[in-house]
């Protein structure tokens, strides 16, 4: 029996035969050309070729994938459009007089290198776009074209890394599970294989070998694991293990249509987290209540430009039609540290989590701020809609948004365009200066969302985004319970609601805790909704 460690990525248990496909190693070697202008013709020819290759990608994938999973055809579309990119191999062809394959390997290195230097989660994810572009390049220009195929018969599927474009042909249902030598969580294809809920692990590393190819395997998607050959008494238990985890799924979907009520008759609303508008569709798959949070940045991550008002307007029409009068709670662009879009470069920063980021952009930038609130309050008219403020320091930014408010409402008079009087305007309450004058706070909004990541990240003064200090993130420290006490305190002595949308809201230790204090709704990921309803239901 091996047993070999990973990332988890997607929980689920599979049992099954592994299926191991390693992929040909292409030999590009360096070459000098006589010909350079040929080689570019080579180059722009497989250009041409792999553009269609992902055109097809993404017509083939856009009905049961999404808009927002099956862009990401778009986007490598888009870097082999690019003209930095093109550029960057044709001066290799021309002025080193290398061969197309070694200039596009090298534009892989060279573009993987930038992105992953740019110390930012997001812009990192671009260089599984970069590889996985640069990829079908060399296996058309080796003449090395051999996709990926899906096993023929239900399978573990291992192999040294996966491209989303891999994924998403696997749609026979024979891919039981997936494993990679390599990979990463937070890759386009790992993104993926959660929305097709395939169990996954990621990073087994070198360990995992061609020859376990046809050998019985059991892949823990909870654990991060993957075992080849399993003894008997392990394959036991790893069948109980999948029962029980199938159990836990079918018992949480008979709780679809249940109230959120303890045993003591304590209701608490649970809304769903999203970040864009498919994410709907999920939030209500699982019954949430409403939309606690729609991280609107995510439309400005997802877009070449500041995206325009009337893009913003139909999505958000779109979300709120389609939870059809339950609360919706869009929050204003909150870019920056983290999450940057690729048109947006602000300077430099030594500390970008205490930088240049959400209200602060908004504010400093009224024309973007404006164009925003013009599409929120428009799409008002199509459903229930709350707007929520990031990283809120101060009550003087609280009356320069209301003064904004105030003349986009004029504005809208002005031009007779219907919005929806009963919007409540909320803030995030994720830094300690907030709490601390929480009680002023409340009196200038309707409602206060906590975000407990932030605001554990600048209570503990610990990066939210430093592995190495992930045993230290803790949301439940008391310094951070006291902080939360407090919000609440203030905001129901005042009379305004208060919800959680941090992680810590899905943890589900916490949920008794934050019953006792009153908290009105908690917002998490659209998976954890049930879960949350079963153990509420649970408390006293
Ligand atoms: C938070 O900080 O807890 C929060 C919900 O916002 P984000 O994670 O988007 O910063
Ligand atoms: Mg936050």
């Amino acid at each position: 029996m091996v047993v070999l460690k990973g990332t988890k990525v997607v929980s689920g248990i599979a049992i099954g035969k592994l299926y191991v496909y390693m992929h040909p190693d292409k030999h590009i070697s360096r070459a000098t050309v006589e010909d350079t202008r040929a080689e570019i013709n080579a180059f722009n020819e497989a250009r041409q070729k792999a553009i269609s290759q992902l055109e097809e990608l993404y017509e083939s994938s856009v009905a049961y994938l999404g808009e927002t999973n099956a862009s990401i055809f778009v986007a490598q579309e888009m870097l082999l459009e690019d003209a930095q990119y093109t550029e960057f191999v044709k001066k290799q062809i021309r002025k080193s007089r290398y061969n197309a394959a070694y200039a596009v390997a090298l534009a892989s290195d060279e573009f993987s290198r930038l992105f992953s230097s740019i110390e930012d989660k997001y812009l990192q994810s671009h260089v599984a776009d970069v590889r996985d572009v640069s990829e079908r390049m060399l296996r058309i220009l080796c003449g090395a074209e051999t996709e990926m195929i899906e096993p023929g018969e239900p399978c573990i599927f291992a192999s040294d890394d996966f491209s989303a474009g891999d994924i998403v042909q696997f749609n026979s249902g024979n891919v039981l599970a997936l494993a990679t030598m390599f990979g990463s969580p937070v890759s386009h294809a790992s993104i993926l294989a959660g929305t097709l809920g395939i169990p996954s692990v990621v990073g087994l590393g070198q360990e995992m070998l061609s020859i376990y190819d046809g050998r019985t395997a059991v892949l823990d998607g909870t654990k991060g694991e993957l075992i080849i050959d399993p003894d008997k008494r392990t394959l036991e238990k790893m069948k109980r293990k999948q029962k029980e985890f199938e159990e836990q799924q079918r018992m949480l979907l008979l709780l679809k249509g249940k109230n959120n009520i303890t045993k003591s008759g304590e209701y608490i609303n649970i809304y769903a987290n999203i970040g864009s508008a498919e994410g709907v569709e999920t939030a209500l798959a699982y019954d949430a209540g409403g939309i606690g949070l729609f991280r609107s940045e995510f439309i400005y991550m997802e877009s070449p430009t500041y995206p325009s008002e009337e893009e913003q307007f139909n999505i958000y029409k779109e979300v709120l039609e389609k939870m059809r009068g339950r609360k919706v709670i869009i929050r204003t662009l909150d870019l920056g540290t983290d999450k940057q879009a690729s048109y947006f470069r602000p300077e430099k920063e030594t500390n970008p989590a205490l930088g240049f980021r959400a209200i602060r952009i908004s504010l400093a930038q009224p024309g973007i701020f404006k164009t925003q609130l013009r599409a929120l309050y428009r799409a008002s008219a199509y459903g229930n809609l709350d707007i929520l403020f990031p990283l809120i320091i101060s009550v003087d930014e609280v009356k320069q948004i209301k003064e904004i408010i105030k003349e986009v409402k004029d504005e809208l008079d002005g031009e007779h365009i219907e919005y929806s009087k009963e919007i409540r305007i909320g803030i995030m309450i994720e830094t300690p200066a907030a709490v601390m004058i929480s009680d002023e706070l409340a009196k200038y909004v309707d409602f206060f969302s906590i975000g407990t990541n932030d605001l554990t990240q600048y209570t503990l003064a610990i990066d939210r985004q430093n592995p190495k200090l992930e045993t230290y993130f803790n949301t439940l420290h008391p310094a951070v319970f006291k902080m939360i006490e407090m919000t609440v305190k203030n905001a129901h002595k005042a009379g305004i609601t208060v919800d959680i949308c941090g992680e810590a809201a899905a943890d589900l230790s916490h949920t008794q805790d934050f019953i006792k204090l009153g908290i009105d709704a908690l917002s998490v990921s659209p998976n954890m909704v049930l879960a949350l309803r079963k153990r509420i239901r649970e408390c006293d």
